[in-house]
């Protein structure tokens, strides 16, 4: 018997890196889970990865998670086809780094609106079936560049809003049985960190090396870890925590 029998999840930004991950590990403790990404096809590809047993079944949706229309829609079929929802992990991201002075609107308003609005509509979408039903979780990505990180104003104004966001989720949601909490990964070896080890001009490996090396546990964090932490908050298990925030960062927000 797993933790999420019967349950359905949503995780946004899942076809690949942590989304992918926590979708994994919610389908292998048996919910039926709903993979929301831009593509359509790039999600039900990672939908169709996912264990599926007696009674599961999972879902590719695209959706963009700072279009009002496209999350409704989304979060609309996820109830319709799958029959209810009880998880919501916010996960979809991107970055735009730049350091404020070369840092352009654009650059601003896309972080931004990928992360903080797009929690705050799948969130408030959501919010109305966790109502109804007395039961929800929601997770929400933050990140320890929340703390302060060069070259990335407008992803740690995002991810500090998520922390604030979700302490107010906590308050406003807790009489409904909806517990709201963020996680704040350190470094995760996903395509966002190559990306970045791309745009440093360092090889990806050299780039993970260093990044062990400066951190207390002397390893990266891979998307496993994430998923792990997202399914203790998102069981019956954390049912006395919300509002918070976790560091999942191998202790790099102690020597930050
Ligand atoms: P990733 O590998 O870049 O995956 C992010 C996913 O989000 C991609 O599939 C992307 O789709 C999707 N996405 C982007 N914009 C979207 C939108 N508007 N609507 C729906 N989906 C969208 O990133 P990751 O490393 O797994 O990161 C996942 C989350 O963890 C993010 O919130 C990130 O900020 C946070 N985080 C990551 C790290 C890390 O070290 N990796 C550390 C701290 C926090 P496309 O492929 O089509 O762009």
């Amino acid at each position: 018997m797993g933790r999420f029998d019967g349950r359905i999840a949503v995780v946004t930004g899942a076809a690949r890196g942590i989304g992918l991950g926590i979708a994994h590990r919610f389908a292998g403790e048996g919910a039926s889970v709903a993979v929301l990404d831009l593509d359509e096809s790039q999600a039900s590809a990672g939908a169709a990865e996912l264990a599926t047993g007696d009674g599961q079944r999972h879902l590719g949706i695209g959706c963009d998670v700072s279009d009002r229309d496209s999350v409704e829609a989304a979060v609309d079929r996820v109830v319709g086809e799958l029959g209810a929802l009880h998880i919501l992990v916010n996960n979809a991201g991107v970055t735009r780094d730049n350091l404020l002075f070369k840092m352009t609107d654009d650059d601003w308003d896309t972080v931004i609106a990928v992360h903080l609005r797009g929690a705050f509509l799948m969130t408030r979408a959501a919010q109305k079936h966790f109502v109804e039903q007395k039961y929800g979780k929601v997770v929400c990505l933050s990140s320890v560049s929340a703390l302060g990180n060069r070259g990335q104003a407008n992803y740690a104004a995002a991810k500090m809003g998520i922390q604030g966001f979700v302490r107010t989720l906590g308050i406003e949601l807790g009489p409904f049985g909806v517990n709201a909490n963020a996680i704040a990964p350190g470094f995760i070896a996903t395509d966002m960190t190559d990306a970045t080890a791309a745009r440093v001009g360092m090889p990806v490996e050299e780039f993970r090396q260093a990044a062990a090396d400066r951190n207390p546990v002397r390893r990266v964090g891979y998307p496993e870890d994430i998923a792990a932490a997202a399914a203790f908050l998102c069981s019956d298990d954390a049912s006395y925590i919300t509002g918070q925030t976790l560091y999942v960062d191998g202790g790099a927000k102690l020597v930050s």
